[in-house]
């Protein structure tokens, strides 16, 4: 409230600054142009015949001098006198010469003059007002007067345009919600029966996998009027305030019926109410206030809500029985044929040169999700234009997924030769493993060009086609390779580096998961030590075992480490001549390909 009254005040002083700065530039204006001088000098000025014309008014006579008569008086300066009774001053003028004449009042008519002084201040007060009004009632939400009613009125979409065309790789979501559409389109259909449609249902999975997107493409598909509010809009810090709202909503949406209501990120208001770090009263009612509203209104009317959250465990349980969002689509990240198709959607608005294979870039962008992917997209037509090109071609889409990935190149990064010759190794190191393993991917690029989000260097892996299953030899192998960079900075410049810090940190990740959650070790066998929570945010594992057992964990790990080391380290000085031939051949380079890369390990006698 405060922060509203302020911005009033602010907005007064604002005023009145302006409309005095107004009047002193005007005061300035008028001071500098005219310049006031006594009847005496008006007479003995007529007398010379210095002026040009005389303006005679209620209390004032306005004098044009003749140009450049008078040294003393700038030229465009106009004199003005106080009048005084002097009946004999028209004469005096009329025999100067003087042009004179006297303004003539009440020229408008009488209309004009009333719009003038009555209704034209009215108008600009009436504006002024509601410009306040509005400026303020949009910081409130929902206009000044209406006081917490709901704004969901702003984000109504009569029609969203999207479709289901525009949402690919989600064929699952898609079926499942095309019964929503169905029964948006005919509600009789179902009623007739007696079928009861699903309230509303819940559409899960991580961020940006297009959960969002599939709200807008239900309501484009039923051509309904879409009404989207995130959860956070309810959350304010009046209490009573988001209830209002939620009411509000509800009772625009069954005006509008049949209709979708959007409740994006609902997880800023459906936490669960048990929380241990104390109630928040204001989440609650409005928590409540939906609950009684989507137990309250009539679903046959046609209005079916819809919901978003990326962690719906945490979610009230209350909102999840059946009755209310009873139905949970799984928006999961696209697989390869659906990253496939999320780049061929968004390449449909981009001009791709015919050398581009999509099929090629799915396969490099494993874990992306659709806003990512649009991303890449993007980012590669903004280096097709930066490059002077007018189609997009596949290297802008491979530079595209580095950039997304690992930073833009930050060429002017300046290492030292020993530091660039480190790094070579160190890189080289790591393709060297992953060639010389046999359940590994193939290498696609090394690089020893700095990045800007803090790789000095890597190597990128392709694999030939997407797994679903990685069994434990895959797994100690990947763990090999990446600490094989390590192993050969220890080999061939006997120290280590910070440099290897990143790799240090997925190795073990992979090894405790192979301890912890995989079942792969011998010490524990099955037995499950941690469990993975918020599954569709950071996926971060929590344990579950004692303390002691916990400490054995590591060690099993450490143990996993330890042996992939060594492996590591034997692999490569089996192979010295093949890493030093390819890292001098990188070190000059600073890129080389796969194929590059394997010509040059084939040709070294093994
Ligand atoms: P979410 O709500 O799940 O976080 P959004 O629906 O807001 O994600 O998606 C963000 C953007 O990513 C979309 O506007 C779209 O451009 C792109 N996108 C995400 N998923 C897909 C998909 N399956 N198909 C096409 N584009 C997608
Ligand atoms: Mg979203
Ligand atoms: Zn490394």
């Amino acid at each position: 409230m405060l922060q509203k009254k302020k911005n009033l005040a602010s907005y007064i002083v604002v005023t009145l600054i302006i409309t005095l700065m107004i009047n002193v530039v005007i005061t300035w204006f008028a001071k500098s142009s005219f310049k006031e001088i006594d009847y005496g000098t008006f007479l003995t000025m007529i007398q010379n015949k210095q002026i040009e014309s005389v303006k005679i008014q209620d209390d004032r006579i306005l004098i044009t001098p003749k140009a450049n008569q008078n040294a003393s008086v700038s030229d465009k300066k106009i004199y003005y006198t106080g009048t005084l009774n002097d009946p004999q001053l028209v004469d005096k003028l009329h025999t100067a010469g003087v042009k004179f004449s006297t303004p003539v009042k009440d020229m408008q008519s009488p209309i004009v003059n009333f719009l003038l002084t009555w209704i034209l201040p009215f108008a600009m007060f009436y504006f002024l007002g509601s410009f306040i009004m509005k400026s303020l009632g949009k910081k409130m939400g929902g206009g000044a007067m209406s006081f917490g009613k709901s704004n969901a009125k702003v984000y109504i979409e009569k029609k969203t345009g999207v479709t289901f065309n525009d949402v690919a790789g989600q064929e699952e979501a898609k079926e499942s919600l095309n019964e929503i559409v169905d029964f948006l389109h005919k509600p009789s259909k179902y009623t007739e029966i007696g079928a009861k449609l699903p309230k509303g249902a819940l559409l899960v999975g991580p961020p940006g996998t297009g959960k969002t997107l599939l709200a807008k493409a239900v309501a484009g598909e039923a051509n309904v009027p879409f009404f989207s509010l995130s959860g956070s809009d309810f959350v304010e810090m009046f209490v009573g305030v988001g209830a209002s709202r939620v009411r509000d909503l509800f009772q625009q949406a069954e005006k509008n019926a049949p209709c979708i209501v959007f409740i994006d990120e609902i997880d800023a208001i459906g936490k669960s109410r048990d929380s241990k770090m104390g109630g928040n009263d204001e989440r609650e009612q409005t928590l409540n206030q939906l609950l009684a509203e989507m137990d309250g209104f009539d679903s046959s009317k046609g209005v079916v809500i819809l919901a978003a959250t990326n962690r719906p465990e945490i979610l009230d349980k209350a909102l999840l029985r059946p009755g209310r969002f009873d139905r949970r689509v799984i928006v999961d990240k696209p697989d390869l044929k659906g990253r496939e198709e999320i780049l061929k959607v968004h390449g449909k608005n981009v001009k791709l040169d015919s050398d581009v294979n999509l099929g090629e870039i799915a396969l490099a962008t494993a874990g992306a999700v659709g806003a990512d992917l649009a991303n890449m997209v993007n980012e590669a037509a903004l280096r097709a234009v930066r490059m002077g090109r007018d189609l997009v071609k596949q290297e802008d889409l491979f530079e595209a997924v580095e950039t997304v990935i690992a930073g833009k190149e930050k060429k002017d990064r300046i290492m030292t030769e020993e530091e660039k010759n480190l790094v070579a190794f160190h890189e080289v190191g790591h393709a060297l493993a992953a060639a010389l393993q046999k359940q590994t991917q193939p290498v696609h690029k090394i690089t020893i060009i700095p990045r800007t989000m803090g790789a000095l260097g890597y190597t990128m892996q392709m694999p030939e086609k997407e797994k679903f299953l990685i069994s434990k030899g895959e797994l100690t192998e990947q763990i090999v390779v990446l600490l094989a960079g390590r192993a050969a900075e220890e080999i061939v410049f006997k120290k280590a580096t910070t440099g290897a810090s990143n790799d240090i940190e997925r190795a073990t990740q992979i090894a405790r998961q192979m301890v912890t959650m995989y079942g792969m070790s011998d010490k524990f066998g099955m037995m499950g030590l941690e469990s993975i929570q918020n599954r569709y945010l950071d996926g971060r594992p929590v344990q579950t075992c004692s303390t002691e057992t916990s400490s054995e964990v590591d060690r099993e790990v450490l143990q996993i480490i330890n042996n992939c080391y060594e492996k590591a380290l034997s692999l490569l000085k089996t192979n010295m001549e093949a890493l030093s031939k390819i890292s001098s051949h990188l070190l000059e380079k600073e890129t080389i390909m796969g194929d590059e890369f394997m010509e040059i390990l084939n040709s070294v006698p093994r």
